[in-house]
């Protein structure tokens, strides 16, 4: 399908070392509503919210994370600390007693932007398992 030709551009692209649509939001030429900001970090609403509270945690540097699945040892920081600010970011959206984090990796699982990023979710009922 065109949208399976999509990703899989998008993939590559990336691969190459291509900036995303996620580099033009860190460098503030392109518009986000940021909910929080470190010098590793940033964490802004997704522009198609799947809840309530939906938003876009990402490592400000890419640094190969195209996705979880090229993780090296190296990243284990970077990770942890994502992880870490997720719950920050739930605490600050005031779901912190029910949200889910997710990260889409690769084609099958409908990642779309090839710069590693957490989606924290929360402010209505989820449902398991996930589609
Ligand atoms: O996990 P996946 O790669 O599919 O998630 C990408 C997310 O980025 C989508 O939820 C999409 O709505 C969001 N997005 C955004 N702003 C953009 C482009 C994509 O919030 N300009």
């Amino acid at each position: 399908t065109n949208e399976e030709a999509s990703a899989k551009a998008a993939a590559a692209s990336a691969e190459s070392g291509a900036p995303t649509i996620f580099d033009k939001i860190i460098a503030k030429e392109i518009p986000s509503t940021i909910v929080y900001e470190d010098d590793k970090v940033l964490a802004f609403r997704d522009i198609s919210p799947q809840a309530p509270v939906h938003v876009l945690l990402i490592p400000k540097l890419r640094d190969g994370l195209t996705e979880l699945g090229k993780a090296e040892s190296r990243h284990g920081e970077i990770l942890g600390h994502l992880l870490y600010v997720a719950k920050i970011v739930a605490e600050k959206e005031g779901i912190q007693d029910g949200f889910r984090v997710v990260i889409n990796n690769g084609q099958q699982a409908c990642q779309s932007v090839y710069h590693l990023h957490l989606h924290v979710l929360g402010g209505r009922q989820m449902k398991w398992p996930p589609g």
